[in-house]
């Protein structure tokens, strides 16, 4: 079991504190549907041990950043969203807007995105 943050809801998520939908859960990580979709489909992938962003990152979570992208491609596979295409985003710090400091990959699908400037 990780250790749960206090005030962080996606270790509350994990910790079954909090409901989600989800998609998808195993040691390492959860996936469920974000409460404010921005897509048909909006996915958050998680891991369960708390990282707040992309700049904690250390070379001991490679194993765990690789599975979760090759998850992400079994769960869009899952809800019909691969082959049409899907976006994976991970905001990092306050000028990228991210609003809870465990990192995440955003899972975005299911409809046209449109473009982004990059
Ligand atoms: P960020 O802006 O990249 O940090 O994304 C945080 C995401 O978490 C937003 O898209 C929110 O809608 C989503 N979110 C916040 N609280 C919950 C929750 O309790 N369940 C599911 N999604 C949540």
């Amino acid at each position: 079991m990780s250790k749960v943050i206090e005030d962080c809801i996606f270790c509350k998520i994990i910790a079954k504190e909090v409901p989600a939908e989800i998609v998808y859960e195993d040691d390492l990580m959860i996936a469920f549907k974000d409460i404010n979709p921005q897509a048909k489909v909006h996915i958050l992938l998680v891991p369960k041990v708390h990282i707040p962003n992309n700049l904690y990152l250390e070379g001991s979570h490679k194993p765990l950043i690789g599975h979760i992208i090759l998850k992400a491609n079994e769960i869009a596979k899952k809800l019909g969203i691969a082959e049409t295409g899907f976006r994976l985003i991970v905001n990092n710090g306050t000028d990228a807007g991210q609003e809870v400091p465990h990192i995440h990959w955003h899972l975005l699908g299911g409809e046209p995105l449109g473009r982004l400037i990059c």
